[in-house]
């Protein structure tokens, strides 16, 4: 199996699937990665209250070691996720501050990782690059177009431009770069920048602009709407690297090239989970509330709960470097 640096897996989605089901995910029963039982074992393990963060951490790495089971790589993450929030929880100033970043997670703190000054002087251009293809395509398409794709159309169309070597060496390096450098620590679900959903795997989701995957994640939408109704719809499905890089630009836009802060809430390009089948859902008519924690205090989001879907991928106090968010449904094991 083909790792990274940080010895995490790098997969695609097909291998994904394969790799947990021959590691006998399945068999533990809840469909859970390491890192999502990771995520969950957090919040009870991380009090709200920021004392007894020292018995915290210890019964933290205690979690750890109890869920270290003998798969080969679900031991590299364990041991990945070790060494990356040891210093997290070697004091408890770092837990602190760490927590208290994430809860602040739109501002910006002193140990930020920005982009270099040649990144920055091509932030603008691709983006705006970006939102051409977008233009040309539509919205809907845009969603699931690969970077090939997005390519050949900045050489069809003069009103999107060629894509110049620094802009492609640009989106490169931001696919390739480890965002652990930046703070997020997230896993790296898909290895290839050029990875395509093939037509047949996807299908399009009736007045929402959005995709789904074909099997689990399309079943589950709709068995979400069958339970709650039409007050429940996808707010956002598939999202391609080209997408999520899209998206993930906007945010360091925002952020001033501040990558560690645009990444507290967006997963950077190859590590959205909606790159491989998990998806979004949100309240009609509660309009962008539906990305904000105001969400979990809606009726509906009470009800998902309730009826168990809501199986959190990135619960609060998670140690993966992003913020809370209710409204993101885990559909991939
Ligand atoms: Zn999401």
């Amino acid at each position: 199996m083909p790792l990274d640096g940080s010895g995490i897996s790098v997969v695609d989605r097909r291998n994904l699937l394969k790799i947990f089901s021959a590691a006998g995910v399945a068999a533990m029963g809840g469909h859970m990665t390491m890192q999502a039982r990771l995520s969950e074992a957090l919040p009870v393990v991380l009090s709200d209250d920021y004392e007894d963060v020292n018995t915290n951490a210890l019964e933290l790495a205690q979690a750890i070691q109890q869920m270290s089971t003998p798969a080969p790589d679900r031991e590299a993450f364990v041991r990945a996720f070790q060494k990356q929030t040891k210093p997290i929880l070697a004091d408890s100033n770092n837990l602190k501050s760490y927590l208290q970043k994430m809860e602040n997670f739109e501002n910006s703190h002193h140990e930020d990782v920005f982009l270099t000054p040649n990144q920055n002087s091509l932030l603008g251009s691709v983006f705006r690059r970006l939102d051409r293809v977008q233009n040309v395509v539509g919205h809907g398409n845009f969603n699931v177009l690969s970077f090939d794709d997005a390519l050949k159309m900045g050489k069809r169309y003069s009103s999107v431009g060629e894509f110049p070597k620094s802009e492609k060496e640009f989106v490169e390096d931001l696919f390739s770069k480890n965002p652990r450098g930046y703070g997020f620590y997230g896993e790296k679900v898909i290895s290839n920048l050029t990875f395509k959903v093939a037509e047949r795997e996807m299908r399009k989701i009736p007045r929402t602009g959005h995709f789904l995957y074909r099997g689990e994640p399309e079943a589950l939408y709709k068995q979400v709407r069958r339970d709650l109704g039409d007050k429940i719809f996808l707010t956002s499905g598939i999202r391609s690297v080209v997408k999520q890089t899209h998206l993930f630009l906007a945010k360091t836009i925002q952020s001033k090239g501040n990558l560690s802060r645009a990444s507290r809430s967006l997963a950077p390009p190859g590590h959205s989970y909606h790159g491989i089948g998990d998806f979004d859902v949100g309240k009609v008519g509660f309009g962008a509330k539906n990305f904000t924690e105001d969400f979990a205090s809606t009726d509906e989001f009470k009800r998902l709960v309730d009826l168990g879907y809501v199986d959190m991928r990135y619960p609060k106090h998670n140690l993966l470097g992003v913020r809370y968010e209710p409204w993101h449904i885990k559909v991939v094991a």
